[in-house]
């Protein structure tokens, strides 16, 4: 699956902002998705979104891997940090006869400016700073009169334009309720250099109907509730409550399991940064598979259980927030410190179950979403650095590694060469980097803690729903049959 030595310097060079820890080196796999006839699955179903990217001069997700930054200066700070809370209200222009509103779940709009009275500007702020570029809009818009067509322009106070508008007349839990922009109603705007994207102006049809835009499709703390509740009507499905939120909400515990309590563990985790809503379009299809009922999904969970925490960061998802919990940390950077409740809740619910009923954890996984699809992994001794090299020798971080480390790496790199073979047209890509001692991500804590192989699962932007839905499934397949020694 890797590439040759020369492949992964050249990647490396190319995508060193993209990681999400330090010291990342990125490896692609090799797929025939170049020499493939017709149109790939990749290809075909992302093109929409693709081709209004483009005509509203937005990069393509490749290139723009390049253009975001993912820890600013003091993300491995965790202690508490004021965040500034959006005022709810709705924005009034009596006089043009336009409504907008931030007033429910999700959303996000901080102000709104009128230029002249079909033309506005909003102005969407992160919950604090420094922050990574994440910049999450998601407001409604209606008018009184029968039909009124206004230009709208996005601006960030601390960041770049990112997600592609969705719509929708009657949102759901149901992606399919949302529909992207028209390309010709969406233009991205750039600095002066060309380089870096700055607003994005929409072209707005409103009527009495209400119009929501959102820069994903919207899944609240309350979706987590429904879904996780028709889950739990299945015998073998037990839904419970790891712990409270920052601001008191209940963090939904799932317990997937035919087997007994002592039976090895799937963890999986998801949400802890808010707006990475295909992260949770991925998670959804996983786990319904592993709780499906396949003859492989039963054999499954009589062997084995599934720990699932859907949806750890629910106070920034509901405040609409673009990266932290309600005390302003990014909770991906707190599983060393632990300063916050969220990842707390979940670290002790594992713990507990590691030294009481000395469960052993056999899969870790983290959903989340980034600009296009990676797989992000820990492996010693990392790729291409000899055992008697004096880098090896001389970098801590190599000094972890062990057998076991090795067969833990194996495990999830034979995991997505058996995903990238079940969809052959779609690019598994890696980015693998080494052990450190302290490492502050949920997949570094499942790796050293639970000694799980451990994998952050990042679903792209503005990767085609039906895809990552088909890579869910058959990436949980996959897990099933790799357990069960098929
Ligand atoms: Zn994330």
């Amino acid at each position: 699956m890797r590439c040759s030595p020369l492949s992964i310097l050249v990647l490396a060079a190319t995508s060193l902002i993209l990681s999400a820890c330090a010291g990342t080196r990125q490896t692609t796999s090799s797929t025939e998705e170049t020499k493939a006839e017709g149109k790939t699955i990749s290809a075909e179903t992302s093109a929409k979104a693709r081709g209004i990217m483009r005509e509203a001069g937005l990069r393509l997700s490749s290139d723009s891997t390049k253009a975001y930054s993912y820890d600013p200066p003091g993300s491995l700070n965790t202690s508490d940090k004021p965040i500034q809370y959006q005022k709810k209200q709705t924005f009034a222009f009596d006089r043009a006869n336009v409504f907008f509103s931030n007033e429910f779940d999700g959303a996000r709009l901080n102000d709104v400016k009128m230029i002249d009275d079909s033309t506005f500007v909003a102005v969407l702020s992160p919950e604090n700073a420094p922050i990574n570029y994440s910049a999450w809009y998601a407001f409604k818009a209606w008018t009184k009169a029968p039909s009124k067509t206004i230009r709208f322009t996005l601006t960030y106070t601390e960041a770049r334009h990112r997600y592609v508008p969705k719509l929708s007349r009657k949102p759901s839990a149901d992606w399919r309720s949302w529909q992207y922009i028209d390309s010709a109603a969406y233009k991205v705007h750039f600095d002066s250099a060309g380089r870096e994207t700055t607003s994005a102006t929409l072209r707005l049809t409103l009527n009495r109907d209400t119009l929501w835009v959102s820069g994903h499709e919207l899944f609240t703390s309350s979706d987590f509730e429904a879904w996780s509740a028709g889950l739990a009507k299945l015998p073998f499905v037990k839904k419970s409550v790891l712990g409270k939120s920052s601001l008191g909400k209940s963090l939904i515990r799932l317990d997937i399991t035919e087997a007994g309590p002592d039976a090895p563990c799937v963890v999986i985790v998801s949400r802890q940064h808010p707006p990475e809503h295909t992260g949770t379009l991925a998670l959804l299809p996983f786990v319904e598979t592993l709780a499906g009922d396949t003859p492989l999904a039963q054999e499954f969970r009589k062997k084995f259980r599934v720990f699932v925490a859907p949806c750890v960061n629910p106070d920034g998802v509901d405040n609409g927030h673009w990266r932290h919990n309600a005390h302003g940390v990014d909770l991906n950077r707190d599983w060393n410190n632990f300063n916050q409740p969220e990842p707390r809740h979940v670290r002790d619910a594992l713990l507990k179950m590691r030294d009481s009923l000395k469960t052993q954890f056999v899969f870790g996984v983290d959903f989340h979403t980034t600009q296009h699809d990676v797989f992000y992994t820990v492996s010693n001794p990392p790729m291409n650095t000899a055992r008697d090299s004096a880098e090896y020798a001389t970098n801590p971080a190599f000094k972890q590694f062990d057998d076991k480390a090795a067969l833990r790496s194996k495990f999830v790199e034979t995991w997505l060469e058996r995903t990238q073979k079940l969809f052959p047209t779609y690019q598994v890509t890696i980015s693998d980097s080494p052990r450190t001692p302290n490492g502050a991500t949920s997949g570094r804590w499942f790796d050293r803690e639970l000694l799980a192989p451990s994998v952050t699962y990042e679903a792209g932007d503005e990767t085609s729903r039906e895809l990552i839905q088909q890579i869910g499934v058959g990436s949980a397949k996959v897990l099933m049959e790799m357990l069960l020694k098929k």
